[in-house]
């Protein structure tokens, strides 16, 4: 039986948070989840709440946090392009800052932390699949950045805590996951199109809808997290988490309209800049010391994402607020 540990969560109430915290708090250990309920609704935790071993804390991560735990999960900071330009210079401050505080606390309690990078640090790749060792294609000053320079420099400041204070850190690189609980409204293409096609409103297709991504449902994502916290210490990645199943935005919307029966029709929109033009995780890092790869293919995963927006009250999201 592995230990009981008392972990912090940080953006422990948004999407991919709360389903860490369900499974850490379902699995005995202590859990202090802190968020500031930027991108995410309280709702998300509310059924832990009455757990022995779950606490909830109201905090920025811009601001020094004085806990102690065994174990740092890194998921504060806003996710999806419209939430993260909202104030992109509040996304820039919450990557470093947060990190600076995060590796600070953790270093002074002698923790283990784990950041959520993202396959946003590879930019719009040149390299396809794109490995950990690709140091990609950002563009520095692009409407992107905000997220993609943050989180780049997040991975920089990480090392640099392990290199020069031996922090025990773990990088994961997160490619597009999905799954129930997102936010209806992030403006993301799972949450738009699945929205889309069950109100019979048109997809939304930005370009042509040639431009690639690769969906990862929820449950691998955590399961590959998880591994990546309990690796042995020699290894503290970057390690992309990701499923490699790639598909055109277009085949998409096709997809979604499919499964949903909607009669919904495709019209298509200007594309954002600096979209990047297509996005493929290689695992094979993580199948060899993780032993991780995902299981739940792209109809599985939407058919249960699909079920989720119909059983939830869109009227009860509300939008991103400072
Ligand atoms: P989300 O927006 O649902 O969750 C982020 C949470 O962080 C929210 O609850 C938000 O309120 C909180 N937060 C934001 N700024 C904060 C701050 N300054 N202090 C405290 N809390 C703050 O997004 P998500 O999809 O669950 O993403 C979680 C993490 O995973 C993020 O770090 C994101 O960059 C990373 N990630 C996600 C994906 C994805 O496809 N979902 C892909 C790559 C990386
Ligand atoms: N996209 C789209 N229609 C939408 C929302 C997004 O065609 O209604 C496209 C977007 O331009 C991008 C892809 O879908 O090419 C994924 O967008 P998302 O915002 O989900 O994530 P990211 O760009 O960060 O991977």
């Amino acid at each position: 039986m592995s230990q009981l540990k008392r972990i912090l969560v940080t953006g422990g109430a948004g999407f991919l948070g709360s389903h860490l915290c369900e499974r850490l708090v379902g699995d005995g250990h202590d859990v202090i989840c802190v968020d500031n309920f930027f991108t995410s609704q309280k709702s998300n935790v509310t059924h832990l709440l009455d757990k022995p071993n779950f606490e909830l804390v109201r905090h920025d991560i811009t601001h020094p946090l004085w806990l102690e735990v065994d174990e740092v999960y890194n998921l504060a900071c806003p996710a999806a392009p419209g939430h993260y330009q909202y104030n992109p210079i509040k996304t820039m401050k919450t990557s470093v800052m947060g990190a600076i505080n995060l590796l600070g606390m953790t270093k002074r309690c002698r923790a283990k932390i784990l950041q959520a990078s993202t396959s946003e640090v590879y930019g719009d790749p040149e390299i396809h699949p794109q490995p950990e060792s690709y140091r990609g294609s950002v563009n520095p000053i692009g409407l992107r950045a905000c997220y993609d320079e943050g989180k780049r420099a997040a991975e920089t400041l990480f090392m640099d805590y392990h290199r020069h204070n031996g922090v025990n850190v773990r990088i994961v690189r997160i490619f597009n996951t999905y799954g129930p609980r997102m936010h209806p409204f992030d403006g993301r293409v799972v949450s738009n199109f699945i929205r889309q096609a069950l109100a019979g409103e048109d997809i939304t297709v930005f370009g042509e809808g040639n431009q690639t991504r690769s969906f990862c449902y929820r449950d691998d994502l955590i399961e590959g997290m998880i591994r990546m916290m309990n690796a042995p210490d020699d290894f503290v990645g970057p390690v992309n988490i990701g499923n490699p199943g790639e598909f055109t935005i277009l085949e998409l919307a096709e997809k979604v309209i499919a499964r949903t029966g909607s009669k919904s029709k495709i019209v298509h929109r200007p594309l954002p800049s600096d979209d990047p033009t297509q996005r493929q995780p290689d695992i094979t890092l993580a199948k060899a010391k993780l032993g991780w790869e995902p299981k739940v293919k792209l109809d599985e995963g939407l058919d249960k994402t699909i079920e989720w927006f119909k059983s939830v009250n869109l009227s009860d999201f509300r939008a991103p607020t400072p």
